[in-house]
């Protein structure tokens, strides 16, 4: 890896004034814990002449159980996000999915709103530069065509955060803020299947805050299959929410990550609800999950192996949970 280019550091006081500075300053780029973004600007995946430190933004990092949910600032590290009782307590799945990225040392560093930001990944994108030379590029920076899926216009990196799914299936909210005023969005609204577009917010636009609202009533995990034990993204990413009510599903929700370009829902699931779980509404849980993992070869490992393992934690996560006392 390189040394990191020269560039000019901004520390706003604001969330507001960091908007700004992001608005006027076209080629800046937000840092946080900075362990996605300096690596790619070492590998010179990214570039950017001014970086903005949101580090010293007042009330970013600040996490509170109030009367209409969880609200988490953007710059609250996973490490305190995954040792916070009420989120272990109550929103399981958000605890895990913090836990489960990378190690301790990136944890204490990396926050929330890095992780939902962090970029798409790819065996042909994350490599050296020689490497990338060498093999001629790719679509997403320098190159034509997508190394993937040869005819294709569109770039499939894969979207490989381990927090998103998690959230999602806790029907969490963003707010966003932008130079013209704030706005509020789901999740998965966050997202879109585009390798090199895969998020919906305008470049001088930042998250500030997430919001969960209360999970009374619901379970909920994360769980992910990688190549190493530890610090490394997901081939498959799997978070589930479930509700019982006097034994039969009562509602449940599933999205996947690292098996396409968004972290995203499966869809379908409403049609389990007030079912038993049995054999069959098991395997209508491992049927919506396979049309929502369509991952493509974006890592060395196999691909038929990653579109399977996913329904597979699906319903192993679905049977565990259901099986938990309350
Ligand atoms: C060895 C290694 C292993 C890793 N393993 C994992 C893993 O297992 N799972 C995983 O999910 N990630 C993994 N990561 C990636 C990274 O550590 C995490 O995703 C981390 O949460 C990113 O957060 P950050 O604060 O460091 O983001 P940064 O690097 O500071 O920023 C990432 C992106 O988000 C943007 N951004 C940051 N904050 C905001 C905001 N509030 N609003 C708008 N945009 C913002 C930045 O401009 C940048 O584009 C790994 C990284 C490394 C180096």
């Amino acid at each position: 890896m390189n040394s990191l280019p020269d560039f000019q550091l901004l520390r706003p006081a604001t969330a507001q004034d960091a908007v700004r500075l992001r608005a006027g300053h076209p080629t800046s780029r937000f840092v946080a814990g900075g362990t996605d973004l300096l690596p790619n600007l070492r590998r010179g995946l990214v570039q950017a002449k001014v970086l903005i430190d949101l580090g010293g933004v007042a009330d970013f990092t600040d996490i509170e159980l109030r009367s209409d949910g969880l609200h988490i600032g953007a710059g609250a590290t996973l490490a305190k996000i995954a040792a916070h009782p009420a989120v272990r307590l109550q929103f399981a799945a958000l605890a895990q999915a913090a836990q489960a990225v990378a190690g301790p040392t990136h944890r204490v560093a990396a926050t929330l709103g890095g992780n939902l930001c962090l970029d798409t990944r790819c065996v042909y994108y994350n490599q050296s530069e020689p490497w990338r030379q060498g093999n001629n590029y790719c679509m997403k920076l320098l190159g034509e065509g997508c190394r993937v899926a040869k005819k294709s216009k569109r770039c499939y990196a894969a979207f490989s955060g381990d927090v998103a799914p998690a959230l999602i299936v806790l029907n969490a909210q963003v707010e966003i803020l932008s130079p013209n005023g704030s706005r509020s969005i789901p999740v998965a609204d966050l997202y879109q299947d585009d390798g090199m577009a895969w998020l919906t917010m305008a470049d001088d636009e930042m998250i500030t805050t997430i919001r969960v609202p209360l999970s009374d009533g619901w379970s909920s995990a994360y769980e992910k299959v990688q190549v190493r034990g530890a610090i490394d993204f997901p081939l498959a990413g799997v978070a589930v929410a479930l509700k019982r009510d006097q034994g039969r599903l009562a509602a449940l929700r599933i999205a996947c990550t690292g098996v396409s370009s968004r972290p995203l829902a499966v869809q379908g699931l409403e049609q389990l609800t007030g079912r038993l779980l049995d054999a069959d509404s098991l395997q209508t849980i491992v049927a919506q999950t396979e049309l929502a993992a369509g991952a493509m070869h974006t890592t060395l490992v196999d691909v038929l192996y990653r579109r399977a393992v996913a329904p597979v934690l699906a319903r192993r996560m679905v049977e565990r949970l259901w099986a938990a006392p309350d």
